[in-house]
């Protein structure tokens, strides 16, 4: 059998590997490419996948990394069946709907800026409608129970403990009269995670899938988020501030209910401090928790057994239109505001950090992972102004990270949970991570488990034979084409030396032409230094 890497390989985004085995082709999940622009392209270039041609989709998550390109590939041909728990399939329709209408606006704003420059329109990477044919093919499968898409492959979902509904998926393929089991991890949840249960532990495989995304670093102080939050909401309520959170729809958003619910019942959460939803996405989100409690953990249960409802207290409130978030900015006073998107990069949690960023006394707290070339990320590294909305904004707030809330495993959780297989000769596959997190994690592997580790390249292939060595065969230079850095540098030298030879002719201008110049020097200067104070 054969597996190809199509994504999420020496990058976290993009998750899809489709297999081939007697004839038969599907694929294990179906994610977006989400970064820069190089990495953004992938998702355009959807031919390779060969829709038409796939059989059937196994879903580990709704997240749009796992899950993104669904409607793309239906529009390109897929007719086969998507496999999925309850929970997933319900969070699958909102997330994909709007992850369409962000596609539409994109193309909207892109299809006006060029025909201003007399292009032509632009079409979205899908449609609303698209993301709607999508349902059709849904398939519902609870944890636990085997299911077989074709003769040869059974699939049973395991509880990953990472978002409700997410899912290790074990396959037991068979091929040549011989069987082998495929483990693919999807993301590994990390354990004592609120309100979901912890990762499913898995004893054997032939071949593991894992992911890497904390392959080189654990959580600090886990167990003080709840201390954390309170601090940051208790400084903010004296300075008369506000907090703002930028946090993902899903799970996040409803863990940090749950915490401002036990802050709330600690007398820790100030009763005039309202707390605003403002993310239309997070409130449908927390309405299918509510519908899939069945799912939640002993403790979330324990609450709700005694009434207690875990995902409320009296000061929250759920914006809907857009009058509504705008106004939590025009009133004064302190609030907290939950709002996506969680690495601040779309959506109306620009707006919030846009009115707030620059007050001090206001606090940002981030509470989850942040991807490298997003302005989640470089406020977290420091950034001294951030651009939002071709605006300049200085950042003055108190800039807190909140580890604790981590719905992926750390490293030593990742190692851990492999610890608990037993097959002597586990193969281990690293994927959804950054290269030198992969690297990382690679080497403590091998080190303590013994187990041969490989981390595969985008669109590489690998042959696996029961038995018998894997065959690598690699990406075609097209895949990813080599960065020629020499010249780049050289580049910018001869751009240098150019500007100084210009020297004598900028002084002949006028004073008002000069500083004109200088203004536009300065500014190049300033996101250069920008940018080596990041590397
Ligand atoms: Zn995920
Ligand atoms: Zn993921």
């Amino acid at each position: 059998m054969k597996v190809k890497f199509m994504g999420a390989a020496r990058t976290v985004t993009g998750s899809c590997f489709i297999m081939e085995t007697g004839g038969h082709r599907f694929a294990i999940d179906c994610g977006m490419h989400q970064g820069n622009g190089e990495i953004e392209r992938r998702n355009w270039e959807t031919k390779i996948y060969d829709a038409a041609k796939i059989e059937c989709i196994l879903m580990t998550h709704a997240h749009i990394d796992h899950a993104g390109l669904l409607p793309r590939i239906v529009k390109e041909g897929f007719r086969g069946a998507i496999y999925a728990t309850p929970p997933t399939l319900d969070l699958l329709k909102i997330l994909l709907l709007d992850s369409a209408h962000i596609q539409e606006m994109e193309a909207l704003w892109k299809t006006r800026k060029h025909l201003r420059h007399g292009g032509n329109d632009v079409e979205p990477l899908y449609t609303r409608k698209d993301a709607e044919d999508v349902t059709r093919y849904f398939k519902a499968v609870e944890y636990d129970q085997p299911v077989t898409p074709f003769a040869d492959m059974t699939v049973t979902f395991r509880d990953a403990g990472h978002i409700l509904g997410a899912s290790i998926l074990e396959l037991g393929v068979t091929e040549n009269g011989k069987l082998s089991k495929l483990v693919f991890s999807g993301d590994v949840g990390r354990p004592a995670q609120l309100i979901i249960k912890d990762p499913t532990v898995i004893e054997s495989a032939d071949y593991l899938f894992m992911e890497s995304t904390y392959g080189n670093r654990d959580h600090k102080n886990e167990t003080d988020s709840l201390n954390e939050l309170a601090e940051a909401i208790a400084c903010s309520y004296r300075h008369g501030e506000k907090v703002i959170i930028p946090s993902f729809a899903v799970e996040r958003t409803q863990e940090l209910l749950y915490c401002l619910h036990l802050l709330d019942r600690d007398g820790r959460l100030p009763k005039d401090m309202p707390v605003y939803v403002d993310s239309p996405l997070a409130t449908q989100a927390t309405e299918i928790f509510r519908k899939y409690a069945d799912y939640f953990d002993e403790e979330a249960k324990g609450l709700l057994k005694k009434g207690e409802d875990p995902l409320t207290f009296p000061q929250l409130h759920f914006t809907r239109s857009t009058e509504e978030s705008m106004k939590i900015n025009t009133s004064p006073g302190p609030a907290v505001v939950v709002s996506a998107s969680g690495m601040a990069n779309a959506g109306r949690i620009r707006h919030h950090l846009r009115h707030n960023l620059w007050r001090e006394g206001a606090s940002v707290v981030f509470v989850g992972f942040q991807a490298q070339g997003t302005t989640g990320r470089r406020i977290v590294d420091g950034a001294k102004m951030i651009k939002i909305f071709n605006e300049e904004v200085a950042v003055k707030a108190h800039i807190i990270t909140i580890n604790g809330f981590s719905a992926h495993a750390g490293q030593s959780q990742l190692m851990e949970w492999l610890g608990h297989f037993r097959s002597l000769s586990l193969q281990v596959f690293l994927i959804h991570g950054e290269y030198s997190a992969q690297q990382t994690l690679a080497g403590l592997i091998h080190e303590r488990y013994g187990f041969p580790v490989t981390i595969p390249d985008y669109l590489e292939e690998i042959t696996l034979k029961p038995g018998e060595e894997i065959e690598r065969v690699a990406a075609p230079e097209e895949a990813a084409k080599r960065i020629d850095w020499n010249f780049i540098m050289l580049e910018m030298g001869n751009r240098l030396q150019q500007l100084r030879e210009r020297q004598a002719r900028i002084e002949e201008k006028g004073w008002a032409e000069q500083s004109e110049v200088r203004e536009r020097i300065l500014d190049l200067n300033r996101r250069l230094t920008a940018l080596i104070s990041e590397l």
